[in-house]
């Protein structure tokens, strides 16, 4: 990053970067948990948790190009293995090995909540700090509030369904 780019953040890039870095894998296993989550699913509902799963998984996509984006902004490197995604990340991944959908949808529903968590951190770390990353970080968060919502309605829905 330019010179006068990186001085205007005011606290440590090198300990920014790594975070970013943790949340830039978390992004790639939800991914990743969402893209098999929707080729997998099966039980009431499908349809509408295939196409809610896929829309998720796009979006988490979108959160792993504005955190690299950013790492390569501050000079830093992101993940370059993807063995190492696991063991960089916060959140970690749930293999969807059940297929049924009411199971996908609370992994999913957990993942969420520990993204939330996450950038909720990561806000508070970067508040008044570096503006560029806290807006990007308040972009993501908003979306992580949205997917947790989206699927506690499907749950509803299938709950009441039985
Ligand atoms: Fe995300
Ligand atoms: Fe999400
Ligand atoms: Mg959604």
């Amino acid at each position: 990053m330019g010179k006068k780019g990186k001085e205007i953040v005011g606290l440590s890039v090198n300990e920014l970067i790594v975070r970013l870095n943790k949340a830039y894998a978390d992004e790639w296993l939800a991914y990743y948990q969402y893209l098999l989550g929707a080729k997998v699913a099966k039980g009431p509902m499908r349809e509408a948790v295939v196409s809610e799963l896929e829309e998720h998984a796009s979006d988490e996509l979108r959160h792993a190009n504005m955190l690299t984006e950013r790492i390569l902004q501050l000079g830093g490197v992101p993940v370059l293995a993807p063995e190492d995604l696991h063991k960089e990340s916060n959140c970690g991944y749930d293999k969807p090995e059940d297929p049924y959908v009411k199971t996908l949808v609370k992994q999913n529903i957990d993942g969420e909540r520990c993204a939330i968590d996450v950038y909720t951190k990561l806000a508070d770390f970067v508040k008044d700090k570096d503006p560029i990353t806290y807006n990007i970080v308040l972009e993501i968060l908003k979306d992580e509030i949205e997917h947790e919502d989206d699927l506690e309605s499907l749950q509803e829905d299938m709950e009441i369904m039985k």
